[in-house]
């Protein structure tokens, strides 16, 4: 959990937001905005609003400080349009969601679930620009003018990963409380939980309390 960032100078205040960067992608840290299990009473929404998606956005590298202070700024203005944004990025969230836990069990993504990443491709990567950087040029965006070009980077990310060798080493949290979503890159494959100190812990104390009840 994140209480306060200090980015570019600028203190960025999250307190009592859930996000972790633990995935090791960011589309995939992008789904793991919803907290606890996917339908189940633990489930637990962390975009609450426009400034949430700005914070991820910044927590994750995706904007800069000076980027998420005038979109936000902006939002305050339009604040419908900013909302209709918010229902977008969570409509992309979860078919991002779909498609990659469907992969890291081995099953088809749905095909609805494509269109919607293909929708989002369709409307945002005309704004990709090569830029240079410090480690050469890339591939990078155009500043960010509008509410909802947050949305292209994360599906490029999706488009990414999806295209990638690096696929088959997706995973979901393996604890039925979580859905949260990760790169597996240990040697021997074989990383179960999301994070060791919260899934990984409970899950291991779990069998350690019905190990202990069979032996009584
Ligand atoms: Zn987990």
């Amino acid at each position: 959990m994140i209480d306060a960032l200090i980015l570019e100078g600028r203190m960025v205040i999250m307190i009592g937001k859930n996000f972790e960067l633990i995935a090791g992608a960011a589309c995939l840290n992008f789904t793991n905005t919803l907290g606890g299990a996917r339908g189940k009473t633990n489930e637990t929404e962390y975009l609450k609003n426009y400034q949430d998606l700005l914070n991820w956005n910044l927590l994750a590298g995706l904007l800069s400080a000076k980027q998420a202070e005038s979109l936000e700024l902006k939002s305050k203005d339009h604040q419908s349009e900013a909302n209709k944004v918010l229902e977008k990025a969570k409509e992309l969230r979860e078919s991002i969601y779909h498609i990659f836990s469907a992969i890291a069990s081995g099953q088809i993504p749905p095909n609805s679930d494509l269109v919607v990443m293909n929708r989002e491709l369709e409307h945002g990567l005309h704004h990709q620009r090569i830029v240079w950087t410090l480690s050469g040029y890339k591939w990078g965006w155009e500043e960010p003018t509008e509410l909802d070009s947050l949305l292209a980077p994360i599906a490029r990310s999706a488009a990414d990963l999806i295209t990638s060798a690096d696929l088959t080493h997706v995973r979901e949290c393996a604890s039925p409380s979580c859905s949260w979503l990760f790169m597996d890159e240990t040697r021997n494959k074989s990383r179960r939980w999301c994070n060791m100190k919260t899934c990984g812990n409970r899950n291991k104390l779990k069998r350690f309390r019905s190990r202990h009840v069979r032996n009584e």
